[in-house]
């Protein structure tokens, strides 16, 4: 299999390269490089840099403001941004939200949503998860209730991803409480600004305020907010968990990390010998490239079927499984290469400027919150014990 980038991705390649150096705020690549805590202003500010280019929703139809790229560009890009150290771009809008509304959406909505997404006039979150409904994400408990033109939802979610930002929520509700569970579901879009919603923070393991539990009392929602047809959410959520996982994957980040890695693990000289000499250390390292060599293989895989019409289907649980593996075992062996100066847990940090000259190499505080907080990775989006159902299920029918 031929995987060389021909002459003109490889000049789109420089194209992409280009951008980054030119237009990639040096504050922002800093922050992201250093591992540092980005504001909601940082991700907004590069969001509109990608979408004054046009870049921002990459994989969206031309028709409504995608730019119209191959997988293969895509891929080069996402790959470019992550070696650039670029922000991430916020999902919840452009990559999970946006395909629904694109494939089940109306006309009406995706003239309403779909631009307030691009210039950031909407900031969405997720509404999948409740207590008691994670895995078992269908059986979900949330209700919504019609009333002449409005729902009425009743219910909590939790885990909700920088929910304390959004200005909008997509939740999965329930509609019908006789159905079978997975037909009694709905695709709802929320305004977090409605009377009847709370929203508490969590604190994650990593001391960040990255999650939040949302509750709904009485919360009342324009029928025209429902996405599709009554009780077919089911439908249009699982069709959005594809894009979720995928994404989840981040091969380009791995790619990222694992070359500070090799940096760090080359750094720390003992008598001579660094830490990448170690023949225990140089193997779990080169295990984590070969993954990733075929990682980057399987990415542009579900790539190109997805450019042949399809979502990605169960190839995403794979990604999902394997990326996610690989981005822990990166956090792993970095907390360790870095050894006694990742040991300190300090909070500020974080911050922007501050001045870690005394606790050794620039990210190296950075290693034990990245390392925690990347234990996720393997529970969100479906934790990797359900996506090996999933596999199972489609390979043996089960
Ligand atoms: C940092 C973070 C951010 C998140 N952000 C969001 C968000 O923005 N929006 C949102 O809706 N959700 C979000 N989630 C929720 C996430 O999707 C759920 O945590 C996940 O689906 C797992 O559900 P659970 O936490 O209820 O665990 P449980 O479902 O209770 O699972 C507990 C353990 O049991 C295992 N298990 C459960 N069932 C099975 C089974 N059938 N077979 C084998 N093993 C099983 C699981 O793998 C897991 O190890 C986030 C989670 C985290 C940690």
């Amino acid at each position: 299999m031929d995987l060389s980038f021909t002459p003109v991705e490889e000049a789109f390649r420089e194209e992409v390269r280009a951008f980054f150096r030119d237009k990639l705020p040096a504050r922002l690549s800093t922050l992201v490089r250093e591992g540092k805590r980005l504001r909601k202003s940082d991700m907004e500010e590069w969001h509109a840099i990608l979408n004054e280019r046009g870049w921002l929703a990459n994989h969206w139809p031309e028709q409504w403001g995608g730019p119209g790229w191959s997988v293969i560009q895509r891929f080069i890009f996402d790959n470019e941004s992550a070696l650039a150290h670029a922000p991430r771009v916020v999902p919840f809008g452009v990559n999970m939200l946006g395909p629904v509304l694109i494939k089940y959406g109306s006309e009406e909505q995706k003239k309403q949503w779909l631009p307030r997404i691009l210039d950031g006039s909407d900031w969405w979150c997720q509404g999948y998860s409740e207590p008691g409904a994670g895995s078992d994400l269908a059986g979900l408990k949330t209700t919504a209730v019609r009333k002449g033109d409005v729902y009425v939802v009743n219910g909590q979610k939790t885990w909700t991803t920088l929910g304390q930002h959004a200005d909008m929520i997509f939740c999965l509700v329930r509609t019908d409480a006789t159905a079978k569970k997975q037909e009694g579901i709905s695709f709802l879009l929320i305004d977090m600004k409605s009377p009847g919603i709370e929203v508490r923070p969590i604190t994650l393991i990593d001391g960040e305020q990255e999650v939040n539990e949302v509750f709904f009392t009485d919360v009342e929602v324009p029928v025209a907010n429902l996405v599709g047809e009554e009780n077919m959410g089911w439908t249009y959520a699982k069709y959005l968990l594809t894009y979720e996982r995928t994404n989840i994957a981040g091969v380009g980040f791995s790619i990222a990390s694992f070359e500070r890695l090799k940096e760090v693990a080359q750094m720390q000289k003992k008598g001579g010998r660094s830490l990448a000499d170690d023949p225990l250390f140089a193997a779990r390292m080169a295990r984590v490239e070969i993954d990733l060599a075929n990682m980057q293989t399987t990415n542009l895989r579900v790539l190109a079927a997805v450019a042949g019409g399809g979502a990605p289907g169960a190839e995403s649980s794979m990604l999902k499984i394997k990326g996610t593996e690989i981005r822990q075992e990166i956090t792993s062996l970095t907390r360790r290469a870095y050894g006694s100066y990742a040991a300190p847990y300090i909070p500020e940090a974080l911050e922007a400027g501050w001045n870690g000259e005394d606790v050794g190499p620039e990210d190296a505080a950075m290693a034990a919150p990245s390392y925690f907080n990347n234990r996720k990775l393997s529970i969100f989006g479906g934790s990797n014990e359900i996506q090996k159902n999933i596999i199972s299920k489609a390979i043996l029918g089960l």
